[in-house]
Formats: C-alpha cells, sequence, structure tokens
C-alpha cells in the first residue's frame, strides 16, 4: 500500500510543508511559502533534486496551495499520482474537544472553530489552511494532528488551577499543555534507544526551542507538562516569560497603566530572553556571556534555574525518573545549556559525559555517563514524521 502523507503547518502569514513516505521515514521534499497575504511572498522547495527558491506574489491562503503545486510539479512530483494517501495537518490547539487526531469533516471543523478562542492567534491559520488544502486537494482524506492531544488526558490533579470550579467550567480555564507532538515523538524514540520496554520508563522530556516546555511521562502517558492554558506558562522562552505570579499582571494593569493587550504582548513577546538580555538566540547569547555582558549572564542563569526546578519537581512526580531528553532547536544544538541544567544532580544519578555533551554529532544519542543511573539522551524531534504517522494510523483505520 502506498502510504505518502503531505504534512501541512499553516500560520497566518506561512505555509510549511512537507511529503513524506512513512514506512521508510523520508521526507521526499519539503519547503514553504512565506509571507502569505503579501505581494512579496516567497516559496522554497528542496527535494533530492536541490533547493530552488522563487519570489512570487501570495495574496492569501489559497494562492499559497496553488504555488505549492505549481512547485511540486516542477520538481518532478504530480501530486495526484505521487501514492499520497491522506493529508496532515498541525493544529495548536484542540481544547478539550479533541484528544486524538481526528479525520476532517464538518462536524470536526465546527469542533475546531469552537476551540479557536483558546488559540486566536493559530487556531484560525491552522482552519483555513485545512479549507485551502481541502479545495486545492479535493480527493485526499484530511486529518488533524492536535499540539494539545498528548497531553489531553492528564491526571486531573496536573491540569487543574485551584480556581473557582464553575469559572472554570464556564471558561474553559485548565491546563491542556502544547508541544504535545514533539514530545510523543521523542518520549517514543527514548524506550527504542536505550531498548527498554516503554511501559516501564519514567521519563522527563526538555523540549527547548524559541518556544519550551518539559513534560513528564509515566510508561508512555505524560503526568504533567510545564505549558498551561496558553503557552506562556512553564520554562522561560525565547520571548515569553514563562511561570510569573498572575498578580504581577493585575499590578501592571493598575498601577502602570497597561492594558491588557499590552501585558499581553510584554509577556509573550517581550519577556523571556529578549526581555532579560535582549536576544533570543543562544548563539548571540552566548557571545554576550563570554564578553562580559552581566545581563546576558542573568538571563542564563534563570534561564537554568528554572530547568533545573522542573527537573527536581517532575522527578518528585514519577518517584523514580529513568531518562532525561533533550529536543528542539536548543535542547539538540546547545551543549552549554544541557551541561549546565543537569549540574550538580549527580546526586540524583544524572551524570552527563561531557566528551559525548559536546560531540558534534547529530543525531539522536546518549550523552550520559556510563555510570549514570538516570540516561540523558538528545533526540531531535520530528513533529512532521508523528503527523504522518498519526495521520497514515487515522486513514488505515477507515480501510
Ligand atoms: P526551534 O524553535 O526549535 O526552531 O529553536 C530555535 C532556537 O534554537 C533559536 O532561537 C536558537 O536559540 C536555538 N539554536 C538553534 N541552533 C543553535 C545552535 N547551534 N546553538 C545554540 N542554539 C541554537
Amino acid at each position: 500500500m502506498d502510504c505518502n502523507v503531505l504534512v501541512f503547518n499553516c500560520g497566518s502569514s506561512s505555509i510549511k510543508f512537507q511529503l513524506l513516505k512513512v514506512d521508510t521515514e523520508q521526507v521526499l521534499a519539503k519547503g514553504s511559502v512565506e509571507r502569505v497575504g503579501s505581494i512579496d511572498g516567497t516559496i522554497t522547495f528542496e527535494s533530492a533534486a536541490g533547493e530552488t527558491t522563487a519570489n512570487e506574489p501570495v495574496p492569501d491562503h489559497a494562492a499559497g496551495m496553488t504555488l505549492i503545486r505549481e512547485a511540486f510539479k516542477r520538481g518532478g512530483f504530480d501530486l495526484d499520482n505521487a501514492g499520497i494517501v491522506a493529508i496532515g495537518h498541525r493544529v495548536v490547539h484542540g481544547g478539550a474537544a479533541f484528544s486524538a487526531p481526528v479525520l476532517i469533516n464538518d462536524e470536526a471543523l465546527t469542533a475546531m472553530r469552537d476551540v479557536s478562542v483558546l488559540a486566536p492567534l493559530h487556531n484560525p491559520a491552522n482552519i483555513i489552511g485545512i479549507e485551502r488544502a481541502s479545495a486545492a486537494f479535493p480527493k485526499l482524506p484530511q486529518v488533524a494532528v492536535f499540539d494539545t492531544a498528548f497531553f489531553q488526558n492528564l491526571p486531573a490533579a496536573a491540569s487543574t488551577y485551584a480556581v473557582d470550579r464553575q469559572l472554570a467550567s464556564d471558561n474553559g480555564i485548565r491546563r491542556y499543555g502544547f508541544h504535545g507532538t514533539s514530545h510523543q515523538y521523542v518520549s517514543g524514540r527514548v524506550p527504542l534507544m536505550l531498548n527498554r520496554d516503554p511501559s516501564e520508563l519514567n521519563q522527563i522530556v526538555l523540549h527547548l526551542g524559541n518556544g519550551a516546555s518539559v513534560a513528564a511521562i509515566r510508561g508512555g502517558a505524560p503526568v504533567e507538562t510545564s505549558m498551561g492554558m496558553t503557552p506562556l506558562e512553564g520554562l522561560v522562552m525565547g520571548t515569553r516569560s514563562g511561570d510569573i505570579d498572575a498578580g504581577v499582571i493585575f499590578h501592571l494593569h493598575r498601577v502602570a497603566g497597561m492594558s491588557v493587550d499590552q501585558i499581553d504582548t510584554a509577556l509573550n513577546r517581550k519577556s523571556g530572553m529578549v526581555g532579560l538580555s535582549g536576544v533570543n538566540d543562544f548563539r548571540d547569547l552566548h557571545a554576550l556571556v563570554a564578553g562580559g555582558d552581566h545581563d546576558a549572564q542573568l538571563a542564563l542563569d534563570v534561564y537554568i534555574h528554572r530547568i533545573k526546578k522542573y527537573v527536581g519537581a517532575y522527578s518528585a512526580i514519577l518517584g523514580r525518573l529513568d531518562a532525561i531528553t533533550f529536543t528542539a532547536g536548543i535542547g539538540e544544538n546547545d551543549s552549554i545549556v544541557r551541561s549546565l541544567a543537569l549540574a550538580g544532580l549527580e546526586g540524583f544519578g544524572i551524570v552527563i559525559d561531557s566528551e559525548r555533551n559536546n560531540a558534534k554529532t547529530r543525531g539522536a544519542r546518549v550523552i550520559s555517563a556510563d555510570d549514570s543511573r538516570v540516561a540523558v539522551l538528545v533526540v531531535p524531534t520530528n513533529e512532521e514524521l508523528e503527523i504522518a504517522q498519526q495521520t497514515l494510523d487515522v486513514v488505515k483505520k477507515r480501510m
């Protein structure tokens, strides 16, 4: 049976795509349309034949889909005969409605629109992407894979905020968690790498990218995660504060006279590493630290302190920890952050081997010392592959 899946990740001004052969995990082609909604958009397309970039007007997502079809054609792929069995879409928020990927139909789209209020910056663009892809590829089943779904069945003790229950249920206030596709993919790879039974493994996964989150997973099921009702909670991020006393928000409103939108921008876009140091790329941050910049040093200290606090808390929740895994842009590439984050945790059985940690290897690898009771790993995340696999599973169930 053919098992190629086309994956879309539609944002408000971009469409990223990948064509994957799921059984061999091979990326046949990938690319992106950037600056959707503008006359000077760009489309990049990459396959075994090479990479091309073209500037084109992209007035809307429908135009973007047409450009993608044409780019595939120029790249030698006839999408109607490329063995594609389905299209998989990344959707940021599934709310309480979706704990698993879903085949798109009118009912699912209505439920997704209802959830949009929880992710007003992301879900509407995801839905537009689904509608435009359905029009551009009318014969292919479309599947939505939700970034929150992996965490939908968190234990109630972890997903519940201690606020008035009626207020919470009237307004969908609970901890949903995000980066679920990444946490699911990475935590699924760890037992394979360690040759362990997944049902016996207690893990912590640190997804450290521009957005960052940590998850505790017991026997394959998540039991805690650091992002909450929105992606603002938890670790320090590129531009987000992570955990903050909610009282700060009242103070900024009442005393500093800031509007809700201004506070939203301050905490989501102007905080975190950018707010503390002026930069959010860790390569720039380390250069500033090396040059003696005190703000950059404090930013790094706060960042590391927060990670360590979560590793300790999640170890306590798990009771016994078997593996800690780093993933995403910083987790995969930044050996300084990895070593600082786990420094001094030898008493917890966590020992990094510095040579393994500093090796310029790419790909999934173990970086703990042989005598470390807890395995420490780096596993490059692959959200597109996870979306493609889940999409294929949904489609196979219909056959
Ligand atoms: P992501 O959101 O997963 O794409 O991660 C993006 C972030 O990864 C960037 O903002 C950088 O801070 C970080 N990053 C990417 N490459 C490197 C690198 N070679 N060394 C350190 N940090 C990196």
